[in-house]
C-alpha cells in the first residue's frame, strides 16, 4: 500500500525498475532507496476577492535525507497531486546525484488554476503555503524552489513569510528567488542555458553546425523561453514553438528576443502572429536538429517516439518521455541522441545549488563565474553518462539514472540504517 498513485508515479517506478535491475539491486533494498521519506499534505485557506474563503491542497515530498538538505521546485498547477510531486521528488534526487549536489530531492505543490486567482490571492496562497510548509523546511533541511506555475516573486513571497516568522531575513530558506533578494545571477537563465549547452555539445559530437541546424521547443516558460532564446544565440532557427495557448512555425526561424518581449507583456504567445499559427499537437513530430520539450511530463509516449524527427531530443521539463517511448528510442538510438531529462535540465538544480551556497556565505558571483561553474558541472555529467551508456551498453535515461541511483545507493549504505 502506498499513498502515492497515479500515472505519473508509475512512470517513475517504472524507471527505476528498469535501474535496479540494471546494477542489480536486491529487492530488499530498493524500496529504501526508492520511496519517499516523508510526505506531507496541507490545507491552504486564502480570502478570495469576493470575500469568501477558499481552501487550496498543498504537498511537499522529500525523498531521501541521506546526502543533506532536500531541493526541489514547488508546482501550482491544477494537474498537481501527491503522485505527480512524488515522482518528481524522485527524479530530484537521481538529478541532484548525477550532478554531484549534496542534496536529497523534494518537490512540493498546490492543485491550483492560477487562470483563476488575481495577483493579490495568488499571494495570499504562496504565503499560507510556506506558512504551513514551515515546520518541514529549513535552510538545512528542506530547500524550495520555482516549477511549473511559480517564479521569483512567489519565491520572494515565500522567503518573507518564513523570514517573517524567524524574526530575521533568511534569504538560503529558497532559490530562484529576485537577485534584490539574495538571488543570484545567472538563475533565471540558468535551466535553459544548460539545455541550450548540452544540445550544442551533442552537435558538436555529431558534427552539426549550429548555423545549419533548427530548433523546436514546447513549452515557452522559464525552461522553454530561455532555452530558445539560447539556442538562436548559438545561431540555430527557431523554427517552432508552443505553449498552452497555441503553437507557431515558421521555416525560416521564429524572432524569439519579440516572442520574449510579447510574453512577458502578454503572459502567452497568442496574439503573437495568426499568419504563423500552428497546430500544436503537430510541434513534437516537426523535423528538426533539436527539439526541446519544456512543458508538462508524459508527453512522449511510443507513438510519438516512433515518429519523432529530430537528431536530439534535449529534455527541457522532467519525465516528458514515457517508459513504452524509451522502448521505441533504444531502438532508434543511432536516428535520436537523447539527452535525458535528470541530466539537461539539471542547470536550473545546479544554479539553485549556488545561489544557496552564495546566501550561507553572503559571497555572490559575477554572472561569468555562475555560468562558468554550470557548464564544468554539467559537462562532467554528461561526460559520465556518455562514458557509463558505451561501457555497460545502455541508453542515456539508464546510464544517468544508474549514475545517480548508484551514489543514494552507497551513500545510505555506508551511513547503515538506524538504530
Ligand atoms: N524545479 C526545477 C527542477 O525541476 C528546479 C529545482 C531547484 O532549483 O531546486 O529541476
Amino acid at each position: 500500500m502506498t499513498v502515492y498513485s497515479g500515472p505519473v508515479f508509475e512512470m517513475a517506478v517504472n524507471q527505476f525498475n528498469v535501474i535496479a535491475n540494471h546494477l542489480e539491486i536486491p529487492m530488499d533494498e530498493r524500496d529504501r532507496i526508492l520511496m519517499p521519506k516523508r510526505a506531507v499534505t496541507v490545507s491552504c485557506p486564502i480570502h478570495r476577492d469576493d470575500g469568501t474563503v477558499a481552501v487550496f491542497e498543498g504537498y511537499r515530498v522529500q525523498h531521501h535525507l541521506t546526502m543533506g538538505p532536500t531541493k526541489g521546485g514547488t508546482r501550482f498547477a491544477p494537474t498537481v497531486d501527491i503522485g505527480e510531486v512524488g515522482a518528481l521528488a524522485i527524479w530530484m534526487s537521481w538529478k541532484c546525484a548525477l550532478a554531484g549536489l549534496p542534496y536529497g530531492g523534494a518537490k512540493g505543490g498546490v492543485n491550483v488554476d492560477l487562470s483563476k486567482l488575481s495577483k493579490r490571492e495568488l499571494e495570499s496562497l504562496s504565503r499560507r503555503y510556506m506558512q504551513e510548509m514551515i515546520p518541514f523546511v529549513g535552510p538545512h533541511t528542506d530547500v524550495m524552489a520555482p516549477d511549473m506555475g511559480t517564479n521569483e516573486q512567489v519565491m520572494a513571497w515565500f522567503m518573507d513569510t518564513y523570514s517573517m516568522y524567524q524574526g530575521q531575513t533568511v534569504t538560503e530558506i529558497v532559490t530562484g528567488k529576485p537577485v534584490a533578494n539574495g538571488g543570484t545571477l545567472g538563475r533565471r537563465e540558468a535551466t535553459g542555458r544548460g539545455v541550450a549547452h548540452l544540445s550544442k555539445r551533442v552537435m558538436k559530437e555529431l558534427n552539426i553546425t549550429p548555423n545549419q541546424a533548427t530548433a523546436v521547443v514546447q513549452g515557452f516558460g522559464n525552461v522553454g523561453s530561455y532555452a530558445a532564446l539560447e539556442l538562436h544565440h548559438y545561431g540555430l532557427k527557431i523554427t517552432g514553438i508552443s505553449d498552452h495557448t497555441g503553437a507557431l512555425y515558421d521555416a525560416n526561424g521564429l524572432d524569439i528576443p519579440a516572442l520574449m518581449r510579447h510574453t512577458s507583456a502578454h503572459g502567452s504567445i497568442a496574439g503573437f502572429s495568426n499568419q504563423l499559427a500552428f497546430d500544436p499537437a503537430d510541434v513534437l513530430t516537426l523535423p528538426c536538429t533539436v527539439l526541446v520539450p519544456a512543458a508538462l511530463e508524459r508527453v512522449i509516449d511510443a507513438k510519438v517516439a516512433e515518429n519523432l524527427k529530430c537528431r536530439i531530443l534535449a529534455e527541457g521539463a522532467n519525465g516528458p518521455t514515457t517508459p513504452d517511448a524509451d522502448l521505441v528510442l533504444d531502438k532508434r538510438r543511432d536516428e535520436v541522441f537523447v539527452i535525458p531529462d535528470i541530466l539537461c535540465n539539471s542547470g536550473g538544480v545546479v544554479v539553485s545549488y549556488f545561489e544557496w551556497v552564495q546566501d550561507l556565505q553572503q559571497l555572490f558571483w559575477e554572472e561569468e563565474e555562475v555560468m562558468r561553474r554550470e557548464y564544468k558541472l554539467l559537462d562532467r555529467a554528461f561526460d559520465q553518462m556518455l562514458l557509463r551508456a558505451s561501457t555497460d551498453k545502455i541508453s542515456h535515461r539508464t546510464a544517468a539514472m544508474a549514475i545517480g541511483v548508484e551514489k543514494v545507493r552507497a551513500a545510505k549504505n555506508t551511513r547503515g540504517l538506524f538504530p
